[in-house]
């Protein structure tokens, strides 16, 4: 018996993949599984894939999988240490949401701008989501508000939320409405919360302070994807705290194409091949001497174009 279904959750061995009468079935890859034609990644199979499986026991709902649909797209995680390094995290996504903090923890601008490259490389929609707005204070709101001119500028949607005190959830949870949506996030910026927030009932397990502080940092991402109850093709597809976001292996000539605000400037270049780094006549360059690109982003800029020279 044929039975297609979406990939909910992996262990690396075993997949939960619901079918599409809502039963979730425990399978495993079939032997002869071609990865080849899956991209160089380390995890042939990602949470969002659709498959077809072969049931094995029906009552048990255990079964093999032996064919993977085309992925409208999917956002890979390369290594921080080896962007050569690649796995799937989640795949057939709506909307690719990064969770970012200005304190406890701080989320740094190279973190989020490697981020963006990854969705924008993915053509992946995403929204950055500011996480607790109750901490924001005359101490820390001068970087608060430069995140909302950088990007919004950019044409980032931005949501200011504090999964404290309830700021921002219902504007968050319409955004969120009839998709299929990536949350990730630097540990400890209060994702989990966020979550169960978001879906009254649901417990996902937060971490103590202990925990997401320390060392101890996951090093593999599994994500897992959840339905949102009540809500009709709505999910989430929630992955552990991540440390740092590698940087997505392209071209260094195409490297500015990421920068939708370099991007849009490109044909004004004089060189076509220009690196917006010492050529004469650039229209990067120029734009960040008055200020209409932001000194942070271009530094992340030559920072990624340095690191894309290096073999590793
Ligand atoms: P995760 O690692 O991103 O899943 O973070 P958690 O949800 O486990 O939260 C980490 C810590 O931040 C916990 O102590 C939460 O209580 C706290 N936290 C989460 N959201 C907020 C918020 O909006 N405001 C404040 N002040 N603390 C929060
Ligand atoms: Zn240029």
């Amino acid at each position: 018996m044929k039975i297609k279904g979406q990939v909910y959750q992996s262990t690396g061995s075993y997949y939960s993949v619901k079918d599409t009468e809502g039963n979730f079935w425990r399978a495993r890859l079939k032997g002869r599984f071609k990865i080849s034609k899956h991209t160089s990644s380390s995890n042939p199979i990602a949470v969002g894939d659709w498959v077809q499986m072969e049931a094995l026991k029906n009552e048990e709902k255990e079964a093999v999988i032996s064919d993977i649909v085309d992925r409208d797209n999917y956002i890979i995680r390369t290594s921080p240490q080896n962007r050569h390094h690649k796995h799937i995290i989640a795949s057939n996504l709506d909307l690719a949401c990064l969770v970012i903090t200005v304190t406890q923890p701080v989320t740094s601008f190279g973190f989020i701008d490697r981020f963006l490259i990854t969705t924008e490389v993915s053509n992946i929609p995403c929204v950055l989501i500011i996480n607790k707005s109750d901490l924001i204070t005359q101490e820390n709101e001068s970087d608060f508000h430069r995140i909302l001119d950088i990007y919004k500028k950019i044409g980032y949607e931005i949501h200011i939320v504090s999964a404290k005190n309830g700021e921002g959830i219902d504007k968050l949870e319409e955004k969120l409405f009839d998709k299929n949506s990536l949350f990730t996030g630097h540990s400890g910026v209060g994702k989990t919360t966020l979550i169960n927030r978001l879906i009254p009932g649901f417990q996902l397990k937060t971490k103590s302070v202990s925990e997401w502080s320390g060392k101890g940092q996951h090093t593999t991402t599994f994500a897992e994807m959840f339905d949102w109850p009540n809500k009709l093709n709505t999910a989430i597809v929630d992955t552990p705290g991540i440390k740092e976001w590698g940087l997505q292996e392209v071209e260094r000539s195409n490297l500015s194409h990421f920068f939708p605000e370099m991007l849009a400037l490109l044909p004004s270049c004089r060189f076509n091949n220009c690196l917006h780094v010492n050529e004469p006549h650039c229209a990067i360059k120029d734009a960040l001497k008055n200020g209409e690109i932001a000194q942070e982003r271009y530094s992340n800029y030559i920072l990624f174009l340095e690191e894309l020279e290096r073999p590793f």
